[in-house]
């Protein structure tokens, strides 16, 4: 089977990662910081905090901001159930902002209409968490706009954007947003097996997850209550949990992180021939901005409206039957039986629920050859040929 997705460990990441197995620390030792550093440099941001997962990442981004019970997040329903989880695990109601139907991210005009609705009934959110879908960032300019205009913090789900870049700036840099978070699961651009990134400029939330990370614990004498007793001394500050990442994931991400600008371009030149080939098909391709570089984390295309999800489920039955692993991202997250529970209903999101009935996420990984691509592409053209005799 030709996966949608999968990772490139070459021989450096495994010999890295013996040398981190070997040496005396195998967690909290100087890899995370090296890797932490690295990553911070390459998306010019004054923080960077490596933690176990992009779920942890999003989750202390939360607490650091103060979201707690009572309050109030608004995400993309098109995203992977983490987005919205971690404010409820904060407490947090949330609610869901529609997306555009060519970017299929967040769409800026829909969220203006909701915030003056939700301004009007005195129920603003304290967080929006615009998600980067596929690679190709958010409109960031006009959510940071409606941020200060509506007094919103602002946590970018980058979990797909690794090395993106939104109007010329790295995703990452955190020019939009409060914090903005990466993913190193290993389907995603570059991996540590499991493993996250939080960035931000913002000191003080800077410190308040490094503490979220670790129990809450500190041996800063900074951030204690009183003198320490001694150089064994630390002090629990915060409720926090563990979430750090080890020093055989840093190991790996250090690897990685050299070769992502080679997988990016093979990224980019995979779907550049899925562009040519399909330029004239009843079906189109995520909308990928002129000013954005996208990660190209997913390549999706979309039948047009004269088919059916029936459609898409033929479609999808012939590409896994002909050994090819498409595959179907997201289902919005408002109809997950979890949310329907708390009164969501499937027309809440209209677009969304559009979308997932006619997407399809094609072959996209570094490694994908171009033989197994113009299969890819060949299989494709059929199937949609059948859908209509
Ligand atoms: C993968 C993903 C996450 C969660 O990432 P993990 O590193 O697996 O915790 C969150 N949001 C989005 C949009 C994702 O795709």
């Amino acid at each position: 089977m030709i996966p949608y997705g999968r990772q490139h460990i070459g021989d450096e990441e495994v010999a890295a990662v013996l040398e981190a197995l070997k040496s005396n620390h195998i967690t909290q030792g100087p890899r995370v910081p090296e890797f932490e550093v690295a990553l911070a440099q390459k998306v010019n941001v004054r923080h960077a905090l490596a933690v176990n997962s992009a779920t942890s990442a999003l989750h202390i981004a939360c607490l650091a901001l103060g979201l707690s019970e009572g309050g109030l997040l608004w995400t993309s329903p098109n995203s992977f159930v983490a987005s919205p989880n971690v404010a409820r695990l904060c407490g947090a109601n949330v609610d869901f902002v529609d997306i555009n139907p060519d970017t299929f991210n967040m769409c800026p005009l829909e969220l203006e209409r909701k915030l003056i609705l939700a301004k009007s009934e005195g129920q603003l959110p304290d967080i929006v968490m615009p998600v980067h879908f596929g690679g190709e960032s958010c409109n960031m300019k006009r959510i940071a706009a409606l941020g200060k205009k509506y007094g919103f913090k602002i946590i970018e789900d980058a979990s797909h954007a690794v090395g993106a870049k939104y109007a010329g700036i790295p995703v990452g840099s955190c020019r939009y947003s409060d914090a903005t978070v990466y993913s190193f699961h290993p389907v995603k651009i570059i991996t540590t097996a499991e493993g996250g990134m939080v960035f931000t400029n913002n000191d003080e939330l800077a410190t308040k997850m490094n503490l979220f990370r670790s129990h809450g614990v500190t041996r800063d004498k900074s951030l204690m209550t009183h003198a320490s007793d001694g150089p064994w001394y630390y002090q629990q500050v915060e409720l926090g949990l563990n979430y750090r990442l080890t020093e055989l994931q840093a190991a790996l991400g250090i690897e990685q992180l050299k070769r992502l600008d080679e997988f990016l371009a093979k990224r980019h030149k995979i779907a550049g021939v899925y562009d040519s080939a399909f330029s004239d098909s009843p079906f189109r391709a995520q909308e990928r901005l002129k000013d954005n570089y996208s990660a190209l984390h997913l390549y999706i295309i979309r039948l047009d409206d004269t088919y059916s999800k029936a459609d898409r489920a033929v479609l999808f039955k012939y590409m896994r039957d002909a050994g090819i692993g498409v595959n179907v991202l997201y289902i919005p997250i408002h109809t997950q039986p979890y949310y329907a529970a708390q009164g969501f209903q499937s027309g809440d999101c209209p677009n969304s629920v559009d979308y997932y009935e006619r997407c399809l996420a094609l072959p996209m990984y570094p490694d994908l050859t171009t033989e197994q691509q113009l299969y890819v592409i060949e299989t494709l053209q059929n199937g949609v040929l059948s859908l209509r005799t």
